[in-house]
């Protein structure tokens, strides 16, 4: 009997090792960055030459090493981070695998240089492709000094798939970006070819966002309030003006450590729908800690991914802190603005009749009745049902000093004073000094859609029944959707039934469209609804469904407006949450200071 089995010699299994945790010059990178911050470091210095692919060195000043350790460290499963089986329950390093070294080591000219701060000299050993070719005292300050040369020079295949050095210096940049805003209190530089490529000095989260995002960017940012809890996330997030075509500025963190995580973003995301568009990218930098036993790291040896004991709890509570941010609109400069004292009566006269002719009418109709060819036209505008009606108009608090009127509302839309519509299309009103912009097509979408979204929470949307149903022919893969959602549709207050081949009947539609937008409603539906793939729930497409409702419920274009109307859409707006954009991530309004209006006129 012959023998076909032999166990590997460690230099090769090293070698396949490190087909898994090196991957390209940014991966190396990327585990010497973790040894340096898991050994206390508060400086560390990159040098890169040809994007990593020549040379790579990271120098830390952190706990350095005996010439012992120096020299175990470079063993396969060598590690000082845990010792028993049970610690994998409790990690709270960055590394623990005991891989990372002698993987790098295995396929690179490689030179570990360590001292520890209380000895006379430091350790240094020079490796080529897993063989060690010297070990002797070398003077140094104290830390460790990985040294990384000619990686993959013995591994021809990983050789061939490495990119350009601007391509893997670009990775590079991306790994210390992430380390970085993950660690504001170690100051990180790198050298790229002897030009510097970053260099962050420590401080708080605040500074570093905007060291590595750019001043704009990180102005736009909002800081999650603190939390405690079994999940505790903190971190700033970036409202509907800051998004991003990919997910590249999401940055998450899982006690301390960067993963890409599917529930993690899933989480993002479902905070983020209704406030940005489809296929957008918010900018948010979220720290999620939570017991080590409650998270798996040990999944991939990049570690890149994780496994949560309690997956829905992470989701839920992450989803619930960045919703409880975004609801409140914190882009908005006049939440975060300190109380004014009283502004002077300024407002021009006009707003004055303005708002007298507001509160004839409104004393009329109660502020419900639209009357005329518009009645049907904008029906959602209305305040809700269950909302108070408005009894007489409010008066705008901050520009008079009149004592507020009995049931005034306190809203900072219903107290603003109406200067008069712009292009049938922009309200313009004044709050206080400021001069408020309101595109009347994207707040009216806005509340219509909030409207629906409670609507569909509550158990289903208000329906109309057509005075007469249509028939609409459609091709037999919509008709084919129209039945197998039917029931789903049913819920969104559509009635769609089948009519012979592939025509169906139109028997109602959500009561808030008007009859004459039906037909292309129910098309846009449908083609919404092909656009998921086939075995993707409903409930999916549920958020863009009702979207796609609003759209069609509010009116476009230019639209003169009653001012019972204008009053009862800026009432509505207090009403609604995420009031200042439309589903579609568009600002609703916009606010020109009475500052910003002097420095055009050049009175400052
Ligand atoms: P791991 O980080 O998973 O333990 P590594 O192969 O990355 O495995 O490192 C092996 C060991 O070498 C670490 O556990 C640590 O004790 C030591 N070590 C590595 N890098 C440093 C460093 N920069 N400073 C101090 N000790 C280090
Ligand atoms: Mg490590």
């Amino acid at each position: 009997m012959s023998q076909r089995i032999a166990i590997l010699p460690e230099n090769l299994t090293n070698k396949i090792a490190a087909g898994e945790v090196v991957e390209r010059p940014a991966s190396v990178i990327k585990e010497l960055l973790e040894n340096s911050l898991d050994a206390g470091a508060s400086d560390v210095q990159v040098e890169i030459s040809a994007g990593g692919r020549r040379l790579i060195r990271v120098t830390d000043n952190g706990s350095g090493m005996s010439r012992e350790d120096a020299l175990l460290s470079l063993e396969r499963h060598a590690t000082s981070k845990i010792r028993h089986d049970t610690d994998l329950d409790g990690i709270l390093t960055l590394g623990f695998r005991g891989e990372a070294l002698p993987s790098i080591a295995s396929v690179s000219r490689f030179r570990l240089a360590s001292r520890e701060p209380g000895s006379a000299e430091g350790t240094e050993i020079i490796v080529e492709g897993g063989r060690v070719r010297d070990v002797k005292a070398c003077g140094m300050a104290s830390g460790t000094v990985v040294t990384v040369e000619q990686l993959f020079f013995n591994l021809p295949a990983r050789l061939k798939f490495m990119r350009s050095a601007e391509t893997e210096g670009a990775h590079v940049a991306d790994t210390l970006t992430r380390m970085a805003l993950s660690r504001p209190d170690v100051s990180f530089t790198c050298l790229s070819d002897g030009k510097e490529l970053l260099r962050v000095q420590r401080g708080d989260l605040q500074r570093r966002l905007t060291q590595l995002l750019g001043k704009t960017t990180a102005a736009g940012l909002h800081e999650l309030p603190p939390a405690d809890g079994d999940v505790r996330v903190s971190g700033f997030i970036s409202g509907p003006a800051a998004v991003r075509s990919t997910a590249n500025a999401m940055f998450t963190y899982i006690n301390g450590r960067f993963v890409r995580d599917r529930v993690v973003q899933h989480a993002v995301m479902q905070a983020y729908r209704g406030v940005i568009d489809r296929g957008r990218y918010p900018v948010v930098t979220l720290f999620i800690e939570l017991a080590p036993g409650e998270v798996d790291v040990n999944v991939h040896p990049t570690k890149h991914e994780v496994r949560f004991r309690h997956q829905t709890l992470v989701h839920d509570a992450i989803q619930a802190a960045l919703e409880n941010v975004l609801r409140s609109s914190p882009w908005l400069t006049h939440r975060e603005r300190p109380a004014q004292p009283a502004a002077p009566a300024i407002a021009p006269a006009t707003s004055q009749a303005y708002r007298e002719r507001i509160a004839a009418a409104a004393q009329k109709s109660l502020g419900l009745g639209y009357t005329g060819t518009q009645s049907a036209a904008m029906p959602l505008l209305a305040p809700a049902p269950s909302a108070p009606l408005p009894q007489t108009v409010r008066e705008p608090a901050e520009t008079f000093s009149a004592p507020p009127l009995e049931h005034a509302a306190t809203g900072y839309f219903a107290s603003m004073a109406v200067i008069g519509q712009f292009h049938g299309e922009y309200l313009l009103c004044q709050s206080g000094g400021e001069l408020v912009i309101i595109d009347q097509h994207a707040a009216s979408e806005r509340v219509a859609f909030q409207r629906l979204r409670q609507q569909c929470a509550a158990g289903a949307v208000e329906s109309q029944r057509l005075l007469f149903p249509e028939t609409l022919e459609l091709t037999f893969a919509e008709a084919a959707l129209a039945q197998r959602f039917r029931d789903d549709l049913a819920g969104l207050g559509f009635d769609i039934e089948p009519f012979g081949g592939a025509t169906v009947m139109l028997a109602a539609i959500p009561r808030f469209v008007p009859d004459s937008n039906s037909r292309q409603l129910v098309r846009d539906i449908l083609e919404d609804l092909a656009h998921l793939g086939a075995s993707s729930a409903f409930t999916d497409a549920q958020e863009a469904l009702l979207a796609r409702i609003a759209c069609h419920a509010v009116i476009r274009g230019h639209h003169p407006l009653t001012p019972v109307q204008i009053s009862a859409l800026l009432q509505s707006m207090d009403e609604t949450e995420f009031a200042a954009s439309c589903p579609h991530g568009r600002p609703v309004y916009h606010v020109i200071t009475l500052a910003e209006l002097e420095k055009i006129f050049k009175r400052t």
